[in-house]
């Protein structure tokens, strides 16, 4: 008996060191094994996952990977500048195929949930992006197809995976998981950075409304966790000693950029140690809504920088290959679901 690609793959060193150990197989074996595979990019062959589509728009790549049963995923490669002037090379992963969540601004809401991702295949997708397209990965960011809250054993699995030293070697801190708001995920992630060598990893969560009733027409999951209450799972993270929150909010003409909207959504943070990502909608396809124009994104930033919040705006990457923010999905897919148009 031998380690198989995707025991190695979605398993750590010491997991697979264990594994070897029960399989009555010589632990020193697993190990050069395991280190081979995540360190040098041997068996990449067995992966037999192919890359079935690459698009680029200047530095932004976005992969598409074909899963044993024939369903995809799709990746970014995000190269950017970080605060200090260092490049970073951030992955941006998928933890599904499709998404149940039904977001209406998303282009991965209309395929419906397909199916969770195995540990092994969410790997995959660092795999192939480190050791067959040779980039460098820095970091990791869980923002691709899916609500990773709902594959969170795979997505946690493979964090451990990619923090290992002798592997992917990301640092907690360079890792980030975003949910639509699932309360008990963030309860469970923030146990998760509870462990020892885990405290540091980050927490984004995608807000995208400055009320109640606006996140209901975007986002149907807020009928069922309110505001309040991913508010205060929130305030539990924080409490916990977790990282300052990432607060998304996609900026989308005539739904959430009212003049009124950034004082609500400061009130709404209040004294939380919260970033507010600005992302400007990537139109979907067949999207009612445009994008935001330059002046309404920095007017609405002004507003928020006046209301007393700590602001980014996110560049827009990748828009023309529909590998921006809340682009990811397959066009083809049959199981496509029609989504509600608010308003
Ligand atoms: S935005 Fe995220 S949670 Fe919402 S439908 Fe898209 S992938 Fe799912």
């Amino acid at each position: 008996m031998t380690l198989q690609f995707d025991d190695l793959l979605s398993r750590s060193r010491t997991q697979c060191r264990e594994d070897a150990i029960k399989a009555g197989l010589r632990p020193g074996n697993a190990d050069d094994a395991w280190v081979e595979l995540h360190r040098h990019g041997c068996r990449q062959e067995e992966s037999e996952r192919p890359i079935i589509r690459t698009e680029e728009e200047g530095d932004t790549v976005k992969f598409a990977l074909r899963m044993h049963d024939g369903h995809e995923t799709e990746s970014v490669i995000l190269p950017m500048q970080g605060s200090t002037g260092k490049k970073r090379i951030t992955l941006c992963l998928s933890s599904q195929v499709g998404c149940a969540l039904g977001c209406a601004f998303c282009e991965t809401a209309t395929m419906g949930l397909i199916r969770n991702l195995e540990v092994a295949e969410i790997l995959t997708q660092w795999h192939v992006a480190k050791h067959t397209l040779k980039q460098d990965i820095t970091n990791i960011v869980f923002m691709g197809m899916g609500e990773p809250m709902q594959n969170l054993d795979a997505v946690l699995q493979a964090i451990e995976v990619l923090g290992d030293r002798s592997g992917a070697e990301i640092a907690p801190s360079r890792i980030s998981v975003s949910t639509a708001g699932r309360v008990k995920g963030i309860d469970r992630y923030r146990e998760f950075m509870n462990r020892d060598g885990w405290r540091q990893v980050r927490l984004a969560v995608s807000v995208n409304a400055p009320n109640e009733e606006i996140r209901k027409e975007l986002m149907p999951i807020t009928r069922a966790e309110s505001m309040e209450s991913v508010r205060n799972a929130m305030q539990r993270w924080l409490d916990d000693g977790g990282q300052k929150i990432l607060v998304e909010y996609v900026l989308i003409p005539g739904m959430n950029d009212h003049p009124d909207h950034p004082q609500q959504l400061a009130d709404w943070i209040q004294d939380m140690n919260c970033r507010v990502n600005v992302i400007p909608y990537n139109p979907r396809r067949d999207s009612p809504w445009p994008a935001p124009t330059e002046e309404s994104i920095d007017l609405f930033i002004a507003d928020l920088l006046s209301a007393g919040c700590q602001v980014n705006r996110r560049r827009t990457m990748g828009r023309d290959v529909m590998a921006a923010c809340g682009q990811l999905g397959n066009p083809e897919i049959k199981r496509r679901v029609p989504l509600r148009i608010p308003r």
